[in-house]
């Protein structure tokens, strides 16, 4: 209902209450591996040094075990406190509620990889320059093409740990989140890590018509022009151009197939070198 009091479900553990550090989970209800890492690693390490905010995005979603009950919120950044759509407010609520926070890791999984890969903007160099020392060996900028998504909105790190409902999408999340608590010194220790390739998103792919379709690339292995990328019984879809899969799956969205990108470089400065953006002269 509209003007019904939904809010971001917010946990702020460790000493003091003043956190600007944030793990966001659930923004999507039907990945319960971000949650449950920050839980098992908020046991395992009860001696936090500073304050970090934990925050259920989407706790409405989480507990009906679904992606959105109105709308994608990860694709309606920077939402409206007033829209009729509950995730279209939720969105808002988030973005006030981590808006004192400098790094933020949001976690999903996904239904088209095993590996970890992380979404950082390049509007936020810091947060990329964090990113590119966590164990992630892929790392894209979404900015020229998936609008509304929260790492193109904040200083977010956005992490899709592994295949939805899997112990290793847990696994996966529960050794981010701990490096990524080390880099912003809520835990002791330096992180190890830090050997990506980086990626630009340039396009969104629509699915192959028909009630069902096959997927015949990898995320992240290039596709060659003229290789077959998907076929249904009716349609098949072949590349026009070399490109790299990124998040494409036979059943990940409503209608898209994935996204298709671009190498950007095999480090940060290189990628930055492609992006045309000037290395930050502090971190
Ligand atoms: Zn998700």
């Amino acid at each position: 209902m509209f003007g019904e009091d939904v809010t971001p479900a917010t946990t702020v553990l460790g000493p003091g209450d003043d956190a600007d550090v944030a793990i966001v989970g659930g923004v999507h209800g039907d990945e319960p591996s971000g949650v449950r890492a920050v839980r098992q690693v908020i046991e395992s390490n009860p001696d936090l040094q500073r304050p970090v905010k934990l925050v259920v995005a989407n706790p409405p979603a989480v507990a009906s075990h679904r992606r959105y009950l109105d709308a994608d919120m990860n694709r309606v950044f920077p939402g409206d406190p007033d829209s009729g759509a509950r995730e279209r407010r939720l969105a808002a609520a988030l973005l006030a509620e981590i808006d004192d926070c400098g790094p933020v890791l949001s976690i999903h999984s996904t239904h088209s990889f095993d590996d970890p890969i992380a979404f950082v903007s390049r509007s936020y160099p810091p947060v990329q320059e964090l990113a590119a020392r966590l164990p992630i060996p892929h790392i894209v900028d979404p900015t020229p093409c998936i609008e509304g998504s929260l790492p193109t909105a904040a200083p977010v790190i956005s992490i899709e740990a592994g295949r939805q409902l899997t112990e290793e999408a847990t696994e996966n999340a529960t050794g981010i989140v701990e490096a990524f608590l080390r880099l912003v010194d809520v835990l002791p220790e330096e992180p190890t890590g830090g050997d990506s390739t980086y990626y630009t998103v340039t396009d969104a792919v629509s699915q192959p018509s028909g009630p069902d379709y096959e997927l015949l690339v990898e995320n992240f292995e290039r596709v060659s022009e003229g290789s077959t990328v998907a076929q249904s019984a009716t349609e098949e879809y072949v590349a026009d151009e070399p490109f790299v899969p990124i998040l494409m799956s036979e059943t990940g969205y409503d209608d898209l197939l994935g996204y298709r990108g671009e190498t950007a470089g095999e480090s940060l400065s290189a990628a930055r070198d492609t992006w045309g953006v000037d290395r930050p002269s502090d971190g």
